[in-house]
């Protein structure tokens, strides 16, 4: 379990892990933003074979799907961060029992123990390596 000495230990970890993660953020948010299949139609080049408009989709959907998991992952830096705050830090969201150590060091901003964790699929994409 987290120690409140680790306290600062962990905290170092998210905050440098956040600046990581804001930076894949802003580099994936024009490019999600920037829909080439939605914007409006005088817009040029637009794809016009049906292989071009499939590939600007397998793209869009990946920075899609990348920029959801980095924002979902910022959510959970910041919860941690105000849990370090608050004295809470390393207690899982969902049974209250403490995290183990090794799990946090792997994944500082995991709001769940492992085995609630392995309950809560959406979480999966975050839990997949452990
Ligand atoms: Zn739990």
């Amino acid at each position: 379990m987290a120690e409140k000495s680790d306290f600062g230990y962990f905290e170092r970890k998210l905050r440098k892990r956040r600046i990581e993660v804001l930076r894949e953020i802003t580099d994936l948010e024009p490019k999600v933003l920037e829909n080439p299949l939605k914007s409006g139609e005088e817009s040029t080049p637009f794809p016009t074979h049906m292989a071009d408009i499939a590939d600007v989709e397998n793209r869009l959907d990946r920075d899609s799907y990348l920029m959801n998991r980095y924002t979902r992952e910022l959510k959970d830096i910041d919860a941690a961060l105000w849990k370090i705050v608050e004295k809470t830090y390393g207690i899982c969201e969902d049974c209250g029992a403490q995290i183990r150590k090794a799990r946090l060091k792997v994944i500082p901003s995991t709001r769940y123990c492992k085995s609630c964790a392995e309950k809560k699929e959406k979480y999966n994409w975050i839990e997949e390596s452990l």
